[in-house]
């Protein structure tokens, strides 16, 4: 293999397909373009990986070594165990095999270059690179903006007046000011709680590591890197920033034979929809409404009177990320679709395609010309891909940092429109008729899809060969190369 004595990167990316997608691209690129060996670890949350870790395995091309690591016992942690728990859990749990692959590839492979992490890797990780020796390095999978906020957090924490919760807008460097009610929940939670203290140990940890990878680019983040952070009057040193983005994964990533069935079938009914007319509706890999708004959101689409693909997740009635960790059976229970309102799926069939898969094949459905809308929660993946295709957006944040990359498209980006939200956060039918047509019809329309057309371009130009985003990573391969060849 023409690759096994060049220098190698270790990559550890938990337990979520919104991490490992950019992983496996930026794996794919550090090998194909820069000289590099890549061995990408997936610190497996359940065992089996799920179906679209299966899926994106396959797809990987040769030179990109993705293993998944053993998940931990599921009864180390109790099934109800919040989302961020398990993932975290699932990567502590990592370590021991982790370092045992980082040692055994440093003896027997071409030499160890770097170790990359994501945000959740960086605490439990950041031994085994000094044990090592070796470079080590972030790929952060969310915007600048999430980035610049946790490095602030600290300073914020430390001398913000509120002792229960922030209040005031933030106003981090070249971002739209950051309300208090746009805060990750962590942020938004109780100061005392282990919520807000786990998150501020994540954000304390992100300026330990040498270097950060960003899955960004200047044109969608101009103000990324060039955050010159003072901390009582003082400028503090941070982590070399380097925007390498955007990087998604635009290989098929099918799912099993059933899937690829429907797949397929999507695709020929999207073909023969009229250009731009398609909104296309999904909260993500994991991301889940409650019944009443479920049913709500197919009463808005059928009031819109467009037509729509919907990859619907069966509800969940207290958490917005139900369907994280979904099983083979909750599938089956989805098909069933009895819990849209009735007679709903008859009245739409003419215009309307309803997609009870695990996995919808989103980079091909947004890439289809008869798309013209997508209606998202706002996962930065999510954005990136919607940038990269053209597609303005209904944003609809769900969870995580997803406000505030909602308040960004709308305000700053001016590429998306955000729904509004009622008492209890619900979004009535009306509401969502509303922000798609203005996403579909009339002049602030034609004005978003010009804005994103370009940055479409602009992403474009970053990735080709003299592309910032390009430079950026060439930059970095080169460190870590120098430093494998003890230069
Ligand atoms: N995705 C997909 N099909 C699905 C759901 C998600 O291909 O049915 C992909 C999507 O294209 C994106 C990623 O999974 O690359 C989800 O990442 P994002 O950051 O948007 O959201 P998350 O699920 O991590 O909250």
């Amino acid at each position: 293999d023409r690759t096994a004595r060049r220098p190698r990167v270790l990559l550890l990316c938990s337990p979520c397909m919104g991490h490992l997608i950019p992983f496996t691209e930026l794996a794919r690129r550090l090998v194909a373009h820069h000289g590099l060996a890549a061995t990408l670890l997936f610190a497996s949350a359940t065992w089996p990986p799920p179906e679209q870790y299966l899926a994106l395995a396959a797809s990987v091309p040769d030179g990109v070594d993705l293993v998944a690591l053993p998940a931990p016992p599921p009864e180390a942690l109790p099934h109800f165990a919040h989302v961020r728990d398990r993932v975290t859990h699932a990567v502590r749990a990592s370590i021991p095999h982790v370092r045992h692959v980082a040692r055994a590839l440093s003896t027997e492979a071409g030499p160890l270059a770097a170790i990359v992490v994501d945000m959740v890797g960086a605490a439990p990780a950041r031994g085994v690179a000094a044990e090592l020796g070796v470079p080590f390095y972030m790929f952060f999978t969310s915007p600048w903006m999430t980035l610049s906020l946790l490095m602030h957090l600290p300073h914020l924490d430390a001398t913000s007046s509120s002792r229960v919760e922030f209040r005031d807008p933030i106003r981090l460097p070249g971002c739209v000011p950051v309300h208090a009610h746009d805060l990750p929940p962590s942020m938004r939670a109780d100061r005392g709680s282990d919520m807000y203290a786990g998150f501020l140990a994540m954000a304390r940890e992100v300026t330990g590591v040498d270097g950060i990878l960003v899955n960004t680019f200047r044109e969608l983040e101009p103000a990324v890197g060039d955050d010159g952070m003072i901390v009582n009057g003082v400028t503090t040193t941070l982590p070399v920033i380097h925007p390498v983005g955007p990087l998604v994964w635009t290989r098929p990533v099918l799912g099993g034979g059933k899937d690829r069935g429907r797949h397929e079938c999507l695709m020929r009914w999207l073909d023969q929809q009229p250009r731009g007319s398609v909104v296309y509706v999904s909260f993500g890999s994991g991301g889940t409404l409650t019944l009443q708004q479920t049913a709500e959101l197919a009463l808005g689409l059928e009031l819109a009177q467009c037509r729509f693909v919907w990859a619907v997740k069966r509800p969940h009635q207290s958490s917005t990320t139900g369907a994280f960790f979904g099983s083979r059976q909750g599938d089956e229970e989805t098909a069933a679709l009895d819990f849209l309102p009735e007679g709903f799926i008859d009245r739409t069939k003419d215009v309307g395609l309803v997609m009870t898969s695990t996995w919808a094949p989103q980079t091909a459905i947004l890439d289809h010309a008869s798309v013209g809308c997508f209606v998202t929660h706002c996962g930065w993946n999510s954005i990136l891909e919607s940038v990269i295709y053209g597609v303005p957006m209904v944003a609809w944040p769900l969870y995580a940092e997803q406000n505030m990359n909602a308040a960004m498209l709308e305000v700053q980006v001016r590429v998306a429109v955000r729904v509004k939200f009622g008492d209890d956060h619900f979004v009535t039918k009306e509401e969502v008729a509303a922000a798609i047509k203005r996403v579909m019809n009339g002049a602030e329309a034609e004005r978003m899809t010009k804005r994103v057309s370009e940055l479409r371009e602009r992403s474009v130009h970053a990735l080709s060969k003299d592309g910032s985003s390009t430079h950026a990573l060439a930059q970095t391969a080169n460190k870590w190369k120098c430093f494998a060849n003890g230069k």
